[in-house]
């Protein structure tokens, strides 16, 4: 039984997070979230919600009417685009070069579609050639699913050139930007995404639990031409659309939204617009190359080859003969900094270091490299 007293409010130890997510919050998003909350059909909240999407078209770089955040994990925003554009008997290639990867034909799987997959190791990005020769060899195929920023390996697949492929098979695609949102290049009209997702809580440096998603036209198409009912009534996107006024008529009661989660969102987006898109980008790149430099000078190696580095997730080589989880446990003890373990086959092998949004900066860099440094001599 817990005892809880009069008092015993939870105030968590002060961290700083550079594990594979969620990230350091900007003050001013954390101080966004405890404005007075106001109904989810006030009038000032939809303002703020009109204003979400254009600032979200901003950071996808889309124009598509069908941009919103979904009231849930990433993991939510996958399922968004998975129920509503598989259909029971469909074909669906997933490229796996990770563990979300293998989430993704788990999603396939549970829409009773058939996975096809292309499997890459873990560490390098999905390849463009096992692709377009599968979907040769599977000319029934309807939908190309892969992850741009494969947050278990570090690795960064080519959205562009996978999604070319995919369209002259006649294929839409899926893609998972949980991670790549806002550290990495990601341009979903001029590559022409059909369907994307991602997270609150890696580089928008947001409170977890939203994840922002994009249609385009096609997929938009597809939705409306489904012959069976998506099967969640939440993800269904027939009906958020009526919340979210993207079928252009008045908005209506649909569930009701996080709104202290979604003033943090519209402040982290407002902060990414102010600091200017690839502002971001190089910015993510600059402290990723100093925290290279200085991890390599210590003698460790990172997982991923040079051309294929996510800038925000850094998948550095566990030494021979340490223990990786010690040292993770001395980090935060010795100096209340997180940093990730690997996952899967990588389990042991690697440690993960985040450079994600707020927590991607200078300060952070020579902190992690001091830490690691002190805890393994
Ligand atoms: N996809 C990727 C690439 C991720 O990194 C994550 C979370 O780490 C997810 C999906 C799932 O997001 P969430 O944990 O917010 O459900």
């Amino acid at each position: 039984m817990v005892n809880l007293m009069s008092g015993d409010s939870f105030h968590p130890p002060v961290r700083t997070l550079m594990g594979p997510g969620p990230s350091d919050m900007n003050p001013r998003v954390l101080a966004a979230m405890g404005r007075p909350i106001i109904g989810h059909l006030d009038p000032a909240f939809v303002g703020m919600m009109d204003q979400m999407k254009v600032l979200l078209q901003y950071a996808f770089q889309t124009e598509n009417e069908l941009t919103l955040p979904v009231s849930a994990p990433g993991s939510a925003g996958m399922e968004t685009c998975f129920v509503n554009l598989v259909e029971p008997g469909d074909k669906v290639v997933v490229c796996i070069n990770g563990v979300f990867g293998q989430r993704m034909k788990e999603n396939v799987e549970r829409c009773g579609a058939t996975p096809v997959v292309v499997e890459d190791d873990w560490g390098q990005p999905v390849d463009a050639q096992k692709l377009d020769s599968t979907l040769a060899a599977h000319p029934d195929a309807r939908l190309v699913a892969f992850v741009h920023a494969e947050t278990s390996t570090g690795a960064c697949s080519d959205v562009k050139t996978l999604t070319q492929v995919a369209h002259a098979h006649d294929c839409l695609v899926i893609v998972d930007s949980v991670t790549g949102l806002g550290g990495s290049e990601l341009r979903v009209d001029d590559w022409g995404v059909d369907a994307i997702y991602s997270g609150t809580q890696k580089c928008l440096s947001c409170t977890p639990g939203l994840s922002p998603v994009s249609f385009g036209p096609r997929a938009v198409e597809r939705i409306q031409s489904r012959k069976h009912k998506v099967q969640s009534w939440f993800l269904d996107l027939n009906l958020i659309m009526g919340y979210w006024g993207s079928g252009g008529g008045k908005r209506a009661y649909h569930h009701t939204a996080p709104i202290n989660a979604l003033y943090a969102l519209h402040e982290a987006l407002v902060l990414l617009h102010e600091e200017g898109l690839e502002n971001a980008w190089a910015r993510h790149r600059h402290h990723h190359e100093a925290l290279k430099a200085g991890l390599e000078a210590m003698g460790l190696a990172l997982l991923v080859e040079e051309p294929h580095r996510l800038p925000q997730l850094n998948a550095v080589k566990v030494p021979e003969g340490v223990d990786e989880a010690a040292v993770r446990t001395r980090l935060l003890q010795r100096y209340g900094l997180e940093i990730g373990a690997g996952l899967g086959p990588l389990a042991g092998r690697i440690w993960r270091i985040g450079l994600m949004g707020f927590a991607c900066n200078a300060k952070n860099v020579r902190l992690c490299l001091h830490a690691l440094e002190s805890v393994l001599t």
